[in-house]
């Protein structure tokens, strides 16, 4: 496994699927899903060019921020999000991909206004209505966006969707098309005066190339740059 040649290969696929999209291959960002990587393994991915890191779990953006790790790259978060683990992320983080309650809205917008700052961030969407994972339905996202509209210490930015995992290719280009389909919807809703609807985070290792041709402006890879991740809840 060699990281910096899986990082280039990445990057060489994505500007290929952009073209192959006929879209400009600079309109779509890559960010290194970094869960369960080490501080080294994470300056190395960043000294071999990446530029953002998207981070799930708090405890572990924590203790890389703390060590410095991501120094040189942007940080993103992109896991699930905890209303009472909000003051650990807003503000230390340049984007949280995952908002999709009120509550959790309004908590980040409440920090972002106690630290005196702007805090960018996406609404998930449970776009496959799938009851395990987290996002808001398609039904209730126009509502969210108003609110997010409506905060001051939040500023929307787009949308994010995890579809099921695909073992098929184009499995889930549905899934990513109706997420075009909802950026488009509400961007014309909340477009006045409201210029930065421009982030559509969608696409993992095994489906990327799919989400670019459907529109995605910054997609999500962890496998295809470190290799496979040890199981859930062993040490790292
Ligand atoms: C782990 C993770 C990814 C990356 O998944 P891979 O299949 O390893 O590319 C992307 N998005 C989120 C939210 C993740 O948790």
């Amino acid at each position: 496994m060699d990281l910096s040649q899986n990082i280039q290969a990445v990057r060489e696929k994505i500007a290929a699927a952009a073209r192959a999209a006929g879209r400009d291959p600079g309109e779509v960002s890559l960010c290194a899903a970094t869960k369960t990587q080490t501080d080294e393994a994470i300056r190395a991915a960043i000294a071999a060019g990446v530029e953002i890191c998207g981070e799930n779990r708090v405890q572990e953006l924590t203790a890389h921020l703390e060590a410095n790790a991501y120094a040189g790259a942007d940080v993103h978060f992109i896991g699930h999000l905890q209303t009472n683990k909000v003051r650990q992320v807003v503000g230390r983080v340049s984007l949280i991909h995952s908002v999709d309650s009120d509550r959790l809205l309004r908590a980040i917008a409440a920090q972002a206004d106690k630290l005196g700052i702007v805090q960018d961030i996406l609404l998930e969407v449970n776009i496959a209505g799938e009851e395990s994972k987290g996002g808001v339905s398609p039904a209730d996202l126009p509502a969210l966006a108003e609110l997010a509209r409506s905060l001051g210490g939040v500023r929307l930015r787009g949308l994010m969707a995890i579809p099921p995992v695909s073992t098929v290719s184009g499995e889930n280009r549905k899934y990513f098309s109706q997420m075009r389909n909802l950026f488009v919807d509400i961007m014309k809703k909340i477009s006045d005066n409201y210029p930065v609807m421009d982030s559509l985070s969608m696409g993992m290792s095994a489906d990327y190339e799919d989400a670019i041709a459907e529109g995605a402006t910054l997609v999500r890879v962890g496998t295809a740059l470190f290799g496979p991740r040890p199981p859930m809840g062993t040490a790292r």
